[in-house]
């Protein structure tokens, strides 16, 4: 067995894991204890990255050998790298030759290390002469970078994680940290217990994990966070709240902004932001006169037409009170994915160059063309994520080169993303999996290695380097995505007849990091005393110069990195949200993170385990809002805005607001599907997202879409549930996907039961669908051959003349008889019970007669172990609330009782705000 120290390819606290392997096989994984990041710790989904690296999953999901397309639609074929390669050289180089460079466009990946990042970057903006490359942090993180640039001077986070240990006061705003950072947020949880002085302010519009833990919660209006800062800046100055020294000696256009903010009164802003006006001075008390405030933000702030200016008017409340350059205050931005902040390092978006550079800056390009020996980088500005897709659906981009993203589920606005997509004369899509929607696009897949495969460096959201290690071999013949890319060059270089050296002379990721490491030279992120061998010792934070040590955190000085050193306010004024709700689009829809989930969930969905959670997609809104409509639990619903319609099930849900409705943004066409009435296939939740941009940072506004909810009347249903052998589930999955089409309504994930004798070697497959009318046989045999239930063995009935069919799958164990698996078309009302049959692994043979009938109640009630609230120990919701009954003392006291008894939450901890709540929420023991 081999141990190989390396960092968690998920979200952008960027813990450090160690990962053992045996041969090529990764077995396990647990958290690094000296890992500045998470000493130790790791959330649900980083503890079961092993898990995502099996040999099963491996078989089939990913991407093992270059595929090509030679017609749109057609089967994909093997070709060799050999062939591929000069495939895409000849296709590109006969575009950029024919349209000149700017018709060709690459699409990049948070998901990329910076060395991966660092070659896209030159390849496109120095050697073909393009600076269209941008990448789906874009979607996450613009705003950040534009609002740090326009105050501070530099995209450089001031603060560090170790200032949720300084704070006296935590701000944190459009970020539900409990979700999206879940080991930063148990730092803020033991900084809570060892400082009960603390206090937490969330802003947000939904009443999150993290917004109740807050000692104050201001439940927003979607987009009126300028509206809000611009007022807590008026109460300031009204109050004397203000620091006059720091303003006057670090600062500029304090004078402006005063000017501006006078008109955001407290009547204002309360009946704007829809909240209450002691609430607001509350909060900005707590924010102006604690000895240290930090503020924790993400695409709250980020994913809005107002992106820019929230971050910037929030910033302005930092300088204003002296908030910043000292332990426990600044205004910190937490970067969604892993290595966000790496590509920003390298200038790997549209409008950067290497090292924080700007494109519009002449001499910042001539030193970049000076340092990669090109005789100059082009002064265009390149086409931000939103725009290239434009662009490539209008004709103008014709080859698109997409690298580690699914554009295809998660960009906004779907329609025109695949009108894009099947425009496009050449596209390449280069990825580790092979089950991505975007894949389906691909005239040419570049298998590429993944996590536990690949070497180089990620930087996190505290500005600190890590080094990502191989722990085993490529599978099949996945190359390094840094390679690849490096391959792709040297051929475009002998096609475009560059004359002189190769540009991508790289041995070895070390020697690309070398040349990123130069770039930094002088720069705010200057990293000229690091190399591969310190930071193989330990991660190290940026800016870190020659002879100088990491630093921490920045502006100590009060010096920031602007012309003459101050700091810049933003004059901002509040702007609502692009779409406004109206009549015929009453509702807000909002989109947002899961627990366990990641992204577009090409690893996280492959594990029935991270479904525990959350089963299945669903639409949540205020029950109230529901009782006006006549809605139910589980009832379809068609949401439609003026780009879209999907249909999903609806769920009641306390955390929305009148008005409001949310949905994960995980859920794409690979896990909701179905075909709309004129024919058009369904396409997740980005079908209905607006394209609306930031018109500073091009940040889309996936957070609010002014959409429609109107029930859905399919009365033909059907539910489809099966354990299968753990190699063969995620092919069935696949294969079921393929049938989703047929239905004007379905769903297809993974599940997981107890944690019974086998479960290693089974995975649960659900296919739930629902449609106009009575689905043709053959659509129901090929279901029931994809899920194992045909056979002597199984159980069958059939009503024709109804349009129903059951069939039921049992195994014996011991005396028991237990349910395998089963299909109930045409009539679903029996799922409640059969689903806990076969997920609970109950005794089912007193239920035959009763599961083929399907009839609504069972004979003998099922006790149903409930939802899983802890997914490391699969403890149930039914079991915590049997056990904090009987628990008497404090809620923390009940808590603790709960956990000593059960262990829920005390592994990766990700589950303890739930638990935290079940608590809050119980009776009290007499
Ligand atoms: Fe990975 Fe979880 Fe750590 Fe984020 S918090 S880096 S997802 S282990």
């Amino acid at each position: 067995m081999q141990e190989t120290r390396s960092t968690c390819p998920y979200c952008g606290v960027g813990c450090g894991v160690i990962i053992q392997s045996e041969g090529t096989q990764i077995t396990s994984v647990r958290g690094d204890p000296d890992h500045p990041a998470n000493f130790g710790r790791l959330c649900s989904k980083g503890s079961t990255l092993h898990l995502t690296a099996s040999a099963a999953v491996t078989q089939q999901t990913r991407l093992l050998q270059p595929l090509q397309r030679l017609r749109r639609g057609a089967m994909p074929q093997m070709v060799t790298w050999d062939a591929a390669l000069q495939r895409a050289t000849d296709a590109f180089a006969r575009i950029v030759q024919e349209h000149g460079p700017d018709a060709v466009g690459f699409y990049v990946s948070g998901q990329l290390l910076t060395e991966d990042y660092y070659v896209f970057n030159k390849l496109a903006k120095g050697l073909i002469g393009t600076n269209n490359i941008d990448t789906n942090s874009r979607l996450c993180m613009s705003s950040a970078v534009a609002g740090y640039k326009k105050t501070l001077g530099a995209d450089a986070p001031p603060a560090c994680y170790d200032d949720v240990n300084h704070a006296q006061t935590l701000f944190i705003v459009g970020s539900n940290t409990a979700f999206a950072h879940p080991v930063l947020f148990r730092r803020i949880e033991d900084s809570k217990r060892a400082n009960p002085a603390l206090k937490i302010v969330v802003v947000d519009p939904r009443l999150t994990d993290t917004a109740g833990t807050a000692d104050l919660h201001l439940q927003i209006q979607p987009g009126t966070d300028v509206m809000l800062f611009n007022g807590m800046l008026h109460l300031m100055l009204w109050e004397g709240w203000t620091h006059a020294t720091y303003i006057a000696q670090h600062t500029n256009g304090f004078e402006e902004l005063k000017a501006t903010v006078r008109d955001y009164t407290p009547d204002n802003v309360a009946q704007t932001c829809g909240i209450r006006k002691e609430d607001l001075l509350e909060a900005t008390r707590l924010f102006a006169c604690s000895t240290a405030t930090l503020s924790l933000y993400c695409q709250g702030l980020n994913q809005s037409s107002s992106g820019t200016a929230k971050n910037t008017a929030l910033i302005n409340l930092h300088l204003a009170t002296g908030q910043i350059g000292k332990p426990g205050a600044g205004p910190f931005s937490l970067t969604g994915q892993p290595n966000a902040m790496g590509g920003r390092e390298v200038g790997g978006l549209a409008n950067l160059l290497s090292a924080h550079r700007d494109l519009s800056n002449p001499a910042h390009r001539a030193e970049v063309a000076a340092l990669w020996g090109v005789d100059d980088v082009p002064s265009k500005p390149g086409k931000t994520a939103v725009e290239m897709f434009q662009a490539a659906a209008d004709g103008e981009i014709k080859a698109l080169w997409i690298a580690c993203t699914n554009p295809a589920q998660s960009m906004p606005d779907q329609t025109t993303v695949r009108r894009a997509l099947e425009r496009a004369e050449f596209v390449v899509v280069q990825e580790a999996f092979a089950t991505t929607a975007t894949c389906a696009y691909a005239d040419l897949l570049l298998p590429a290695t993944t996590w536990g495969e690949k070497e180089g460096t990620v930087t996190n959201s505290e500005r600190c380097i890590s080094r990502v290690r191989a722990a085993v071999a490529a599978p099949g013949a996945a190359r390094h995505d840094w390679g690849i890319a490096v391959n792709f060059a040297q051929r475009l270089e002998q096609a475009l007849l560059h004359t002189g050296p190769s540009l991508f002379d790289y041995a070895t990721p070390e020697t690309i990091w070398n040349e990123h490491r130069e770039s930094t030279r002088g720069r705010d992120l200057d990293i000229t005393g690091l190399s591969y061998a310190l930071l193989d010792a330990a991660p190290r934070q940026w800016p870190a110069p020659q002879g100088s040590q990491s630093k921490a955190r920045l502006y100590e000085d009060g010096v920031f990195h602007t012309a003459d050193g101050r700091a810049q306010f933003c004059n901002v004024v509040y702007k609502p949200v692009a779409e406004q709700r109206e009549a015929r689009y009453p509702f807000s829809l909002n989109t947002g993170r899961l627990r366990d989930q990641w992204h577009g969930m090409s690893r996280t969905g492959t594990l029935g385990r991270l479904f525990g959670h959350v089963r299945e997609p669903a639409l949540q809104m205020n029950p109230q809002d529901m009782a006006r409509r006549l809605l139910k639990a589980g009832d379809l619903v068609h949401v439609t805005s003026k780009r879209g319609t999907i249909v999903v099930p609806v769920q009641p849900s306390a955390e929305q607001s009148m008005s409001q409705v949310f949905m994960a943004m995980h859920w794409g066409e690979e896990f909701i599907s179905g075909l709309s009435a004129s024919g058009q296939r369904l396409a997740g939740v980005n079908a209905l997202t607006t394209s609306a941009v930031c018109p500073e940072s091009k940040q889309p506004e996936f957070k609010h879409t002014a959409v429609k909810v109107l029930k859905a009347e399919l009365p033909w249903t059907l539910l489809a549930m099966a354990w299968l052998p753990v190699d063969q589930a995620l092919t069935a999955r696949r294969q079921l996907q393929e049938l989703m089409g047929e239905f004007a309504f379905a769903t297809c994930v993974p599940f997981t039961g107890a944690a019974a004798p086998g479960a290693q070697e089974r995975s649960g497959v659900l296919f739930r669908a629902a449609a106009n009318e009575v689905l043709p046989a053959a659509v129901l045999d090929r279901l029931e051959s994809i899920l194992q239930l045909q056979g002597a063995e199984v159980l069958r009935y059939t009503d024709h003349k109804r349009g129903q069919r059951r069939s039921m799958r049992m195994h014996r164990e011991g005396q028991d008889s237990l349910l395998d698996g089963f299909l109930l078309a045409g009539d679903t009302c029996a799922q409640h019970w059969i689903s806990g049959l076969l997920q609970d692994e109950l005794p089912a043979q007193r239920y035959g007669r009763a599961m083929l009938l399907a009839v609504s109640e069972p004979p003998v009630p099922v006790a149903s172990k409930g939802k899983v609230v802890c997914s490391c120990f699969d403890v149930r919701d039914v079991a915590i609330q049997a056990q904090v009954k009987d628990c008497k003392g404090t809620d923390v006291q009940r808590l603790a009782a709960v956990q000593g008894a059960l262990r829920c939450g005390t592994n990766c901890g990700s589950c303890v705000p739930e638990l935290q709540r079940m608590v809050r929420e119980a009776p009290i023991a007499a």
